[in-house]
């Protein structure tokens, strides 16, 4: 029986880079999925299209993590057309980074709405509907253990939330059977951090391995916890960074 078979996953930040790898990871071993996204409509479709040829249901919701109806309301969704919830993975997010001077008042709230409070809102609204076996999985940074430069902090701060976060939702939820992980992620080529882009070369040189990784180191790790073999796994913060912080 393929190993997620029978079970529901929910991914925000899911129409593109990361995301979208563990979206089609989950679907490929079985699972349905839905997915949020801010604006990528299309893309969000073509991920789901892909679920769908995998043999899976799977929906695509436009929900702004920051905002708290609407997250909460992609839980709800989820759980309403697919019909129970088993895995959420907290993934959306923004990499909004400047000189701590030159950060904003709407930066701070934005950067917090997303990697904070939507990854606290959904949590809760997610752990409502899920019964033993339930997992929630956040993916957080390995800038959050390592700073290596200016024009971090606040991208930094609000990755640092998660281990403590993780680490509570473990404590509340594990007497339930639903574990909570961190995954913290080095340079990953995606949209956001391009493995040709301008700070490219000077984050590759902090790699142990001395090269970017890819969607799918991230989603394998993702399948891990999600499956069999992260039942005794919980309140963990797992770095995939290829050394960066080695
Ligand atoms: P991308 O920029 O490639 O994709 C971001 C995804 O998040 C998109 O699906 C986007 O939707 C969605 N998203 C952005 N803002 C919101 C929002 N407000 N509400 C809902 N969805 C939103 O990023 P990555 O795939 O690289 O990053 C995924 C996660 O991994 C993030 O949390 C990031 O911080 C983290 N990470 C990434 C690293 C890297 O090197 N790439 C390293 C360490 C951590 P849409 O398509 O509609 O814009």
């Amino acid at each position: 029986m393929a190993e997620f078979a029978g079970k529901v996953a929910l991914v925000t930040g899911g129409s593109r880079g990361i995301g979208a790898a563990i979206v089609k990871r989950l679907a490929r071993g079985g699972a349905d999925v839905a997915l949020t996204y801010v604006s990528a409509a299309d893309k969000g479709r073509s991920v789901i299209a892909d679920v769908e040829a995998a043999g899976r249901r799977g929906m695509a919701i436009a929900a702004d993590t920051a905002d708290p109806a609407a997250i909460v309301g992609a839980v709800e969704r989820t759980v309403a057309e697919l019909g129970r919830l088993d895995i959420l993975v907290n993934n959306a997010g923004v990499a909004i980074m400047a000189p701590i001077e030159a950060v904003t008042l709407a930066d701070l709230d934005k950067t917090l709405g997303i990697h904070v409070r939507g990854v606290f809102l959904a949590s809760q609204a997610a752990a409502r509907h899920m019964g033993a076996g339930g997992r929630i999985i956040s993916i957080g940074s390995c800038l959050a253990d390592r700073v290596p430069g200016p024009g971090i902090a606040l991208y930094s701060m609000s990755k640092s939330a998660l281990v403590g976060l993780t680490k509570g939702l473990a404590r509340d939820l594990g007497p339930r059977g639903i574990t909570a992980n961190l995954i913290q992620p080095g340079p990953i080529d995606t949209d956001m951090n391009p493995a040709n882009g301008a700070g490219a070369e000077l984050q590759r040189s902090m790699l142990a391995l001395g090269h970017y990784g890819n969607t799918d180191d991230i989603a394998a790790t993702v399948a891990h916890l999600a499956g069999e073999g992260g039942r005794f796994i919980t309140g963990a913060t797992i770095t995939i960074d290829g050394g960066f912080t080695a």
